[in-house]
């Protein structure tokens, strides 16, 4: 699957997934655009790139979103792949005093940012003939409890994806997302969890899924490079599910009594 002199962004490349599929791209041979919002861990991974673009943005500021694109351009001349990667989650109930607010930065980040950067990439990956590759989750599925805002950003997220796949196929751009189960990343301690609360919540998780296990961020890479690769060229307007068989499990229990 080699990747060789394709410009490829990679947002939230600093850790995790987004982490894992740049240094994916890059071992095959992709020219890389790191982008996330701590520089000296994007510094770290760029060690593991060959020689890629770092670019620190915050993707849920529109000026930043623009920088990326137009500093891209600039370095590399062309956008070959689009990974929107970049994600946070927060515990949110309609309840809640602070769920508006919190809402808000979470639909900037997991949604409004993918649509301000496809907006801005589009006409760029219809010269090139490109694909995007987005990165939502099982809660675009289904819903879990505590979690009003991120199965919401991450629906959202997929119905996108599929009209902006509509849209873009005349002009032979393909547009697919992920929806991953529990991957083993930074997810939960950037909400602001302690070491025993990330333990129990992965432990959790595990529990959720059909082949009790937590993926790592290759597996899901590898599913980005493959959705992303020519091998795919059928694909498109897919919801790519990789999830240890959390669907299947989610509604399981015998309806038989006794
Ligand atoms: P992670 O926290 O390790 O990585 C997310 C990355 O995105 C981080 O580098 C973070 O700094 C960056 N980021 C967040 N907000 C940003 C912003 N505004 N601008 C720029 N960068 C930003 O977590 P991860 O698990 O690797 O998450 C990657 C994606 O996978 C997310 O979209 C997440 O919703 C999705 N996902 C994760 C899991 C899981 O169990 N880990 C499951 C399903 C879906």
């Amino acid at each position: 699957m080699s990747f060789q002199d394709k410009v490829v962004i990679v947002t939230g490349a600093s850790s995790g997934i987004g982490a894992a599929t740049a240094i994916k791209f890059a071992e095959e041979g992709a020219k890389v655009v790191l982008v996330g919002r701590n520089q000296e861990k994007l510094n770290n991974v760029s060690k593991k790139c060959g020689n890629p673009l770092i670019i620190a943005a915050d993707v849920s500021k529109d000026e930043d979103a623009k920088r990326v694109i137009e500093e891209t351009l600039r370095y590399f001349g062309s956008i070959d792949v689009l990974v929107n990667n970049a994600g946070i989650g927060s515990r949110t109930n309609i309840l809640d005093k602070d769920v508006i607010p919190v809402f808000d930065r979470i639909m900037s980040t997991n949604l409004r940012a993918v649509v301000v950067l496809t907006h801005l990439a589009a006409p760029h990956l219809v010269k090139t003939k490109g694909n995007i590759v987005n990165v939502s989750s099982v809660a675009g599925y289904r819903v879990f409890q505590e979690n009003v805002a991120y199965c919401a950003s991450k629906a959202g997220l997929d119905h996108f994806t599929r009209a902006v796949a509509l849209e873009l196929a005349p002009h032979g751009v393909r547009v697919n997302v992920i929806n991953p189960g529990p991957v083993r990343t930074d997810i939960v301690e950037n909400m602001g969890a302690t070491k025993e609360i990330v333990e129990a919540t992965f432990e959790r998780l595990r529990s959720m899924t059909a082949l009790s296990r937590v993926s790592d961020s290759d597996e899901v890479a590898d599913l980005i490079l493959f959705i992303a690769s020519d091998k795919s060229k059928a694909i498109t307007g897919s919801s790519i599910v990789t999830d240890n068989g959390t669907l299947l499990k989610g509604n399981s229990m015998s309806p038989l009594e006794g």
